[in-house]
């Protein structure tokens, strides 16, 4: 039997491929060869490193690396089932444990990571007759989650309460749950949510009140437990949820609340039923972690001097750190806005070449014409590798003409 030449199905996503490459934002992954650090070996290059989440310096932490290597030696490597079925180690309790106690709350509950924290508790919580109020800038993990649930989404501009307000009085008739829901810290503009005048709405609505810390955890509130403790909404907050792989240095996610929510959770959560557990040396890095938090407080403190020093220096050069069409960052996270785009990937490109990696960020990640590149401030940067940095990026934006000359 002859076949005719079989016609690649795929060939359509080698054209989006050079879609992407016509309009340049096609890309390559930047592989690093050594640890996450301030200073670190991308592509075979040394550079200065301002991309990652790594904010208290916890992934290369001494007694983190010890406690994954000890869980390794006494519990091997893997949990080997779901938590449900079989999976759920005494490890894994301590971890929930551990950050139930340091958020100050009843319970708490762990997953795989943040992203499948968000999505499968929005996703668990709402069903189609349901309501979610959601500040547009929100992380994708929440959108997935809300359109998981089937409720129906209600944005508003981004922390705009009156909009907010607007929103929820427009269903307050309807017999469906509410769910009020905003970031704690913005990944992209670094700005903080309002949370008082949120919990403010959600109280005179009947709302539930969600915020996803993921970016303030290790950066707000006292020992970083988050911005609920940063603004002091203790008690009026219904959900938080953190992650375990930014400041944290590790991986997972995690939502904290009232008992019978994390006891739901754990019956109706569809990554907690469908996916398997932590291996045992990250609860045991994670539980680690909470304790050099709270013993080492001088990090949080390097990591907020390292960012006053940031700030002002890059405004001092005449950069666009937010504020002016952007939200201001109030946090690590400083975007220098560039504008255009394709201007944005070049001027991350010469960075590079000059042993700086700050991150290109252009539309449809933020609005058009807002394209930016995003550094993160860590404790764990020097001063001289920050005034060295700040000398390339002078540099080269003068030469790219993003800085006047
Ligand atoms: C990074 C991030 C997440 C996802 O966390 P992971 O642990 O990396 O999956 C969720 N929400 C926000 C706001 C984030 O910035």
């Amino acid at each position: 039997m002859t076949t005719a030449p079989r016609t690649n199905p795929l060939s359509y996503l080698t054209d989006q491929l050079n879609d992407l490459k016509a309009k340049g934002t096609h890309f390559k992954l930047r592989v690093l060869a050594d640890e996450q650090a301030p200073v670190c070996t991308f592509d075979g290059k040394k550079v200065i490193n301002l991309a990652s989440n790594n904010y208290l310096g916890l992934t290369t932490h001494p007694k983190l690396r010890e406690a994954a290597l000890a869980a390794t030696r006494t519990y091997g490597v893997g949990s080997g089932a779901v938590r449900t079925i079989a999976g759920t180690m005494k490890i894994h309790m301590e971890l929930e444990e551990k950050i139930a106690r340091f958020k100050n709350v009843a319970a708490c509950v762990v997953f795989q990571s943040g992203f499948a924290a968000n999505a499968g508790t929005v996703s668990a919580i709402l069903g189609q007759d349901d309501f979610i109020i959601s500040d547009a800038l929100n992380h994708a993990s929440i959108i997935d989650g809300a359109r998981l649930s089937k409720a129906k989404i209600l944005v508003f501009e981004h922390k705009n309460i009156s909009q907010a307000d607007e929103k929820l009085a427009r269903v307050k008739n309807e017999p469906g749950k509410k769910l009020l829901i905003t970031d704690g810290v913005f990944s992209m503009d670094g700005d903080i949510a309002p949370l008082p005048a949120l919990c403010d709405l959600a109280e005179k609505y009947g709302a539930i009140m969600m915020v996803d810390d993921a970016h303030a955890s290790g950066v707000l509130g006292r020992h970083g437990c988050g911005t609920v403790d940063h603004f002091k909404m203790h008690g009026r907050v219904d959900i938080q949820v953190g992650t375990l792989s930014k400041a944290i240095g590790a991986l997972g996610g995690y939502v904290c609340g009232p008992r019978e929510l994390i006891d739901f959770l754990y019956h109706r959560a569809r990554p907690f039923l469908f996916s398997t557990s932590h291996p045992p040396s990250v609860a045991a890095t994670c539980i680690a972690a909470f304790e050099v938090l709270e013993s080492e407080p001088e990090r949080m403190e390097s990591l907020w001097q390292n960012t006053r020093f940031w700030k002002k220096e890059l405004a001092l050069l005449g950069f666009d750190i937010g504020g002016r069409t952007t939200p201001a960052s109030e946090t690590p996270i400083t975007p220098i806005i560039v504008g255009d785009g394709k201007l944005t990937m070049d001027f991350s490109r010469e960075l590079f070449k000059e042993g700086v990696l700050g991150t290109g960020i252009a539309f449809p990640t933020v609005p058009e014409g807002k394209a930016r590149i995003r550094t993160i401030m860590t404790a764990t940067h020097t001063k001289e590798q920050l005034e060295q940095a700040l000398e390339v990026l002078g540099k080269v934006g003068r030469r790219m003409a993003i800085l006047p000359n």
